[in-house]
């Protein structure tokens, strides 16, 4: 900004700083802000004091919309700046080198559904590119066959469909393995790789005791040679691995000479039948980091070691190395997590299938009714701190419950259902909002004409002597006979609340259907509306009980998943 005239810095900034925080900023702030970006104005602080009291009350006349529209005019990008910024601010930090927009991926392996765990980096990354503007890559990492489940192309697509995620392009490692195999040819010429057929037992003595293996030294063009033979299948799989050349003095033996590709004889790839030259993950990651020219990585911690020998391929290369960003571990309790343990409960009929609710797959929280909004608001509100933490099922469930809460329709479930009679009151229709905040949603009828329906439970405790029937009357209750006798007891909701009467769901007896509402605790029988027949694969709320999604209606009666409070 050198020789840019002091009144339009000024200008801009105070602008931008009144749109930001929506009063008139102090002359003293403005001034330090242009003077600490503008050094070259310090010789003129008498002039550019006199010219900040003067802008000051040229923004201090403006209304708040004309503060805007103007800043629109002479800094639109500061305009925007502030915007992007108010958005995210208060969840995600700022990235370095991030200004001019980013290029993010997420990378799954294709062995099974994703779950909640997958949610974070999915999440954080699509946050940022949303951020900062840029591609979304989605990266599926299937070169290793042993880990693939081809079912799994089509699962975590519909996973990530579902997520909603703002996904650019997408790319197969498994289609793009010539590309790996040019870079690998590349780097065994550049000295920074070799071709190695020492036993993996020795080898891995060697490495322990820090010294090279005999294949360490071989000459480039005895590499080439060897790396051809790799690539006309002249290895079968076990004997031979190519190395990245890195320390062998490193103190992590993880770090030296790590495998960068091998042969697999089997099982076939389920979409390129014939390979068997495959790179090991930390060669396809970085190759594909760079040639998709990806700006900035936030993984989790568990990569931190990747990271490390990743950087000797960069460096090898002289390519230049993303921004990485490591979050902490999240540890999840409460569900099944593991994908080997998922596949082996669903084919022996523990589970119903991936969507089974005690599972913590994405499928699962969506049969239970939580939103894709929830579980990426979650996620952002972890961020992407580096220290471990546990996740908390009541956080997901709080984002849940604002985007449910205003839309949901209200209804009436009993649980483990009695019959009661009710002396002494006459038939009355009672009329109940479909939503209590929106009375256009419209209302529904339980016509009461002598019995009703009440939750057994509510009945059990002898010491209650008066309840009100939500939205209908205030009943009485004797205990001394055996089973209860009910009647009765005025209309008046003051009364009831005076005499902190419980307020309970009921349902006029013969106009119940069937309910079985689903938890990760067990079935719990019971009956509710008609209405929500008409909810199918919607979030209810069945009152005084929790938020519900409704997942199957059939003749024999409703299903419906608990999903929160
Ligand atoms: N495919 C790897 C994983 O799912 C991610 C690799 C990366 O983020 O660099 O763990």
């Amino acid at each position: 900004m050198a020789g840019a005239d002091p009144r339009d810095l000024l200008l801009r900034c105070a602008l931008s700083n009144a749109v930001k925080h929506g009063g008139v900023p102090q002359a003293g702030a403005v001034i330090g802000m242009v003077m600490g970006a503008n050094p070259e104005l310090r010789s003129r602080a008498k002039e550019v004091s006199a010219l900040a009291k003067d802008v000051i009350s040229e923004v201090a006349a403006l209304s708040p919309e004309d503060r805007r529209r103007k800043l629109s005019e002479i800094a639109p990008e500061m305009l925007a700046a502030l915007s992007e910024k108010h958005e995210h601010k208060k969840v995600l930090p700022e990235l370095e080198d991030a200004g001019k927009g980013v290029v993010m991926r997420f990378a799954p392996n294709p062995s099974g559904p994703l779950h909640i765990g997958h949610a974070r980096a999915a999440a954080l990354n699509d946050a940022y590119v949303k951020m900062y503007g840029g591609r979304y890559i989605l990266r599926i990492e299937d070169t290793d066959p042993k880990r693939v489940d081809p079912e799994a192309y089509d699962t975590v697509a519909g996973d990530i469909r579902w997520l909603g995620l703002g996904i650019t392009e997408t790319v197969y490692q498994s289609d793009r393995l010539t590309l790996y195999y040019d870079l690998c040819r590349q780097l065994i010429e550049k000295g920074g790789a070799y071709v190695c057929t020492c036993d993996n037992e020795r080898f891995k003595e060697l490495k322990m005791a820090r010294q090279a293996c005999p294949c360490r030294d071989q000459p480039v063009e005895q590499n080439l040679a060897l790396w051809e033979k790799m690539l006309a299948h002249g290895f079968r799989e076990g004997e031979v691995t190519v190395r990245i050349k890195t320390d062998l003095l490193h103190p992590d033996p993880a770090m030296r000479d790590f495998p960068a590709f091998r042969v697999l004889d089997s099982p076939p790839h389920p979409r390129k039948p014939g390979a068997f030259v495959y790179p090991l993950m930390n060669f396809s990651v970085v190759a594909d980091d760079h040639l998709l020219g990806v700006t900035h990585v936030i993984r989790g911690k568990d990569h931190i070691a990747n990271t490390r020998r990743q950087r000797y391929i960069y460096d090898h290369f002289g390519w230049k190395v993303p921004v990485y960003r490591h979050y902490g571990r999240m540890g999840i309790e409460g569900v099944v997590l593991s994908t080997s343990q998922m596949r082996l409960g669903i084919k022996e009929g523990t589970y119903s299938g991936w969507d089974d609710i005690r599972l913590g797959t994405l499928r699962a929280l969506a049969r239970r009714g939580i939103l894709p909004e929830a579980v990426k608001n979650a996620m952002l509100a972890i961020g992407i701190g580096e220290t471990d933490i546990s996740f908390s099922w009541d956080n997901l469930y709080a984002e849940n419950k604002k985007i449910v809460d205003p839309v949901a329709n209200r209804y009436f479930f009993v649980p483990d259902p009695m019959t009661a009679t009710i002396h002494g009151a006459h038939p009355v229709v009672s009329r109940l909002l479909l939503h209590p905040a929106d009375e256009k949603r419209g209302v529904r009828t339980l016509a009461f004409s002598g019995n009703v329906l009440l939750p057994a439970a509510e009945l059990a405790d002898r010491t209650r002597t008066l309840i009100r029937l939500k939205d209908l009357f205030n009943v009485a209750i004797e205990h001394d006979h055996g089973r209860p006798h009910i009647a009765f007891a005025g209309d008046s909701l003051a009364d009831a609340r005076a005499a902190k009467a419980p307020i309970i769901q009921w349902l006029p007896a013969g106009a119940e259907v069937p309910c079985t509402l689903r938890t990760p605790e067990g079935d719990l029988a019971g009956v509710c509306e008609a209405g929500v027949q008409q909810e199918l694969s919607k979030v209810v709320q069945f009152e005084r009980v929790g938020f519900a999604k409704i997942d199957a209606v059939t003749d024999d009666g409703i299903i419906a998943y608990f999903t929160h409070k």
